[in-house]
This record gives structure tokens, sequence and C-alpha cells, in this order.
């Protein structure tokens, strides 16, 4: 399957038909145990904790798109976060993004640094602040782009280029472009990590974590660690993710071009200051997403002034809705400061350029003429 081209694998990778009875459909595969056929006599399956069929169909279906050998899929992207740092020992050290998802710096502040774990948080757009912050106890770089949801863009070639050099793994957390746009194994990413609950999922009724790795050695380790944490995917939103899946190729070239759309208009909306969107021209990082990705995507993020103009454009929305997530065929536009960066202290907000007017916007797959009319009628609200 993995010669064929990418929107065939989003279909059939890890997904023959059933061999019992030719479901076309991976089927669900509720069961918590298996009959063994005698002592340590299995068909490949003993307890779902450590395996489960429709899991694997899944775990094969993403690794497939992101190119790496193996995929382990976890009950959310918080959970696939926490598995990839349990590789870690008290007394390594983690050099982060400054700007990446509030969860995950939630997580690595609030709760690993307990574990004796020293972390050093970067602007790893500018590539030479990664190898400066290197130290010789440095055991993974966990990077995300675009940020959310001020767009920021990391080079993950040059980024990855001095993890080798220096036998670092490097992990990308891949969720805002989906493989579909961004491969970042293809760039020397060891580790992409999803949260599937957003675009890979794609219809906001299920939530899930993946990493997907490159490197035997790690494989092994968070096959164990699903083994011994047991954070995993239920069969049942294991089942919806592969549903979902089958549709990414024609979702995110629908989520792209509706996107462009709302970009450009924002962009020349006299009520609008400042658009944060790659596929801008005016983006200062337009060619290195040229280069990284092959498409946009539908993240936008715009300046309206003001919270009470946020406020205001959140209330008036009737198509869109104001809710916090991402990635959904439905479009959602929420208030990053009060929301996905509520935990980030105001002043490092501040430093980060996440203001109170701050909005942003998942474009979904509606009509574009109405999410456009839709925002035009908000925006006159302020
Ligand atoms: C949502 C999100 C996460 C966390 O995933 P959950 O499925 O909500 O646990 C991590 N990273 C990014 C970029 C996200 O958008």
């Amino acid at each position: 399957m993995n010669k064929h081209a990418f929107a065939t694998r989003a279909i059939h990778a890890g997904q023959e038909p059933d061999p019992r009875t030719g479901a076309v459909n991976v089927p669900i595969y509720l069961t918590s145990t298996y009959q063994l056929q005698g002592i340590e006599q299995h068909r490949g399956w003993e307890y779902s904790r450590v395996s489960n069929p429709t899991r694997d169909a899944l775990e094969a279906s993403l690794a497939s798109l992101e190119g790496g050998v193996s995929g382990h899929v976890f009950g959310s992207g918080m959970a696939a976060i926490a598995a990839l740092v349990t590789l870690l020992h008290a007394g390594d050290h983690v050099i982060c993004g400054d700007n990446v998802y509030g969860g995950t710096m939630r997580l690595f502040t609030q709760v690993i640094v307990r574990h004796g774990i020293e972390f050093s948080f970067v602007d790893t757009s500018e590539t030479e602040n990664v190898r400066r912050a290197i130290r010789p106890n440095t055991k993974l770089v966990h990077i995300e782009t675009p940020t959310n949801p001020l767009m920021i863009l990391t080079d993950i070639r040059a980024v990855g280029e001095i993890c080798h050099q220096h036998g670092i793994p490097m992990s990308v957390d891949n969720t805002f472009m989906s493989p579909y746009f961004q491969r970042p194994i293809e760039f020397g990413a060891d580790v992409v990590m999803h949260s599937t609950t957003k675009f890979l999922n794609g219809h906001s009724d299920g939530l899930g974590g993946v990493l997907v790795t490159t490197r035997p050695d790690l494989a092994e380790n968070f096959r164990f660690v699903q083994k011994c944490t047991g954070g995993i995917l239920s069969p049942f939103e294991s089942w919806l993710i592969l549903r979902g899946v089958k549709t990414l190729a024609v979702r995110m070239k629908q989520h792209d071009e509706n996107g462009r759309q709302v970009a450009a208009y924002l962009a020349k909306h006299p009520k609008v200051s400042r658009v944060f969107y790659p596929g801008l021209p005016t983006h200062p990082q337009h060619e290195l997403a040229k280069r990284q990705t092959s498409g946009f995507g539908s993240m936008i993020s715009f300046e309206s002034g003001s919270r009470a103009n946020a406020d205001k454009i959140l209330r008036s929305v009737r198509v869109i809705t104001n809710s916090e997530s991402l990635g959904g065929v439905e479009s959602l536009i929420s208030h990053s400061a009060t929301t996905t960066h509520a935990a980030v202290p105001p002043e490092e907000r501040e430093r980060l350029g996440i203001t109170d007017g701050l909005v942003r916007i998942s474009v979904g797959i509606e009509d574009i003429g109405d999410i456009l009319e839709d925002l035009d009628q908000a925006l006159r609200s302020i």
C-alpha cells in the first residue's frame, strides 16, 4: 500500500477487507480479551490494552500517512504527549517551543518538571535559539509548526539538522497541518505527534492522539508505554478516526481553499488590523510555508482591536460557532486569550503577542459564500 498516493492510502492503508467476512470496513472490535488456543498460543491478540484489531488498523493507517514505521494511538493528544515524555529520565533536559499548545505547556511546567526533568522554552522560529539551548543532557526537542494562534513557523529541516548533529530526537506536533499538507518525517523529524481530535478525525466527535515514529527503538518504547500506562484509544474512537481519515484528502483541499478566501477577505477588511495566516504573501514566513507545506490549511487568527470587539464578533456569528477546538468540518471561532491560552499568565501572553483582541478561526468546509457573509455581518457589529 505504501507505494500508492496519499488519497489512496488514506482510504486503504491498514484497512484490508476483513479476512473472515469480507467486510469492506474494519469492524469495531468491542472486546477486552481474546481466546487463546493453548498456553502462549494466540492469534496475535491477547488483551485490548496491549492491542486491538480496530486500533491496529488506525495505527497502521496513520503511520502510512506520516511515513513512519509505526503509529501509537492514545486517548487524547495530551495522553500522546505524556507518553512521549515518559521516555525521559530524571536529570534530562528538553527544548520546547515557547508558543506550543497551552496544554503541552501546562503538562511540561506543572507536571513533568516535578519528575526532575528540565525544560528550556525557546522561540524555535529562530533556528539558532535551538542550537544555543542545547546542553549535554538534552534528550528531546519538541516543536509545533505552525503555532497556535499566531501561526508562526519553525523550519523543520533546519532544526532537525541541529538535532541530528547532537543525536537528539526531534518531535513535531503536526496537528494544525495534518499529514496531507505537512509530513515532518520527510524533513528529519523522529516523532510526529497529533491531536487526532482535530483534522485527522475531522468531525469534532471524538478525542484522540497519536505518536508516529521512524525509529524502531522509539516504536518499541511507545508500545511498551501503551501497555504500561494504559492511556490507549478505545476501539470505537479508533474507528471514528479511521472513518474520518478516509476523507482527509478531500476535506483538507476544501479547508485550504476556504481558508485562503477567508484570509484574503480579512486582510482587506478595514476593521481588521492584522491577519495571521502563512498563506498570505505578507506573512513573514510565507516562503518557508511554501517549502515545507503543500497547502496553508484553514487556521487563521486576526486582530479585532479589543476584547469588547472580539466579544461582539463571537456573539454575532450565525453559521460559524463560538467554540474552542479546530479541524472539524464546521467553522469554529474562538478567543485565544480566554480559552486555549487562559492558563498562560497575562504578561507572558503579551510577550507572545496573544492580545485580548485576537480572534482565531478554524475555517470549515461549509459553502464559502455563507462563511464570508457570516463574517461580514459579524464584523459590522464592531
Ligand atoms: C488540541 C491540541 C492538542 C491536545 O490534544 P487533545 O486531543 O485535546 O488532548 C495538542 N496540540 C495541539 C496543537 C492541539 O491543537
